[in-house]
């Protein structure tokens, strides 16, 4: 079990990739705070795996989300040792000049503000205890653009610039920060950046050389290696998964 008695807190652990990272890491024998700002989704996911995961509601755009879910972790848990930022919005394609402002604004408040909230909360922390590991999940866009869906993929190029900044400053400290690059998922997201119906899809997948979207599991096999000290060595890289799309 790589990750026996590790705390983490996933966040958009409700649905798509997060779900996916939490049963693996539970598999994996961590105990896990799901936070999601969908109530019902994150209570969904911890009745089906049971004890070993804590449900909290909370907006990732916000600090106190953080400190709430980080609080919740040292109760429960006893401990924290592992945070994933998950969860993110995608935008539906447009192009650049006809963007508005509020939906900039969201791209902005949730993919990029999350890391900077994220790190406030348990970078001090992690520095307590000198270990930790910091997962941010980016995209296969923030290194291999797609036209109109520009402020995604600069959020998601953000995040992997955080990444490598954030795993520079806390090397030292025994702290790594990762990121992993998820290619188009079979996930809810999807059809907000393509759409609905089989010719879409069908699009999409043959962009991708191995053939198939990816899966909420890919997504939380590479999470529990990185997050392991399997991968003791292994800081600021961003990781694609991405069956080839990014060669
Ligand atoms: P993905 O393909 O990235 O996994 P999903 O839409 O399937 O996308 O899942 C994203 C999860 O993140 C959802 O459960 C959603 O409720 C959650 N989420 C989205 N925005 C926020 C936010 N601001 N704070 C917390 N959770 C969020």
């Amino acid at each position: 079990m790589r990750l026996a008695g590790k705390v983490a807190i996933v966040t958009g652990g409700g649905s798509g990739f997060g779900e996916g990272i939490v049963r693996k890491f539970v598999t994996e024998g961590a105990l896990v705070v799901l936070m999601d700002r969908d109530e019902a989704a994150a209570a969904r996911v911890a009745a089906e795996v049971g004890e070993n995961v804590r449900p909290i509601t909370g907006d990732v755009s916000t600090l106190g989300s953080f400190e709430a879910a980080a609080d919740l972790a040292r109760s429960a848990f006893s401990g924290l040792d592992i945070l994933v930022n998950n969860a993110g919005v995608a935008q539906p394609p447009l192009a650049l000049e006809t963007m508005n402002e509020e939906m900039f604004d969201r791209i902005a408040n949730v993919n990029m503000r999350s890391i900077y909230n994220g790190a406030r909360a348990v970078v001090a922390h992690f520095k307590s205890i000198k270990s930790g590991a910091i997962l941010n999940v980016a995209s296969t866009g923030g290194v291999s653009p797609r036209p109109n869906l520009t402020w995604y993929n600069a959020s998601k190029g953000w995040a992997i610039a955080a990444t490598r900044a954030m795993a520079v400053e806390l090397a030292p400290f025994g702290i790594r920060v990762n990121a992993i690059n998820p290619v188009a998922g079979d996930t809810p997201l999807l059809s907000t950046f393509i759409g609905s119906g089989e010719e879409n899809r069908a699009r999409v997948v043959a962009t991708i050389p191995i053939g198939r979207l990816s899966t909420p599991a890919d997504m939380g096999n590479a999470a529990a290696f990185l997050c392991s000290d399997e991968a003791s060595m292994i800081t600021g890289v961003d990781l694609n998964v991405d069956g080839g799309k990014c060669i």
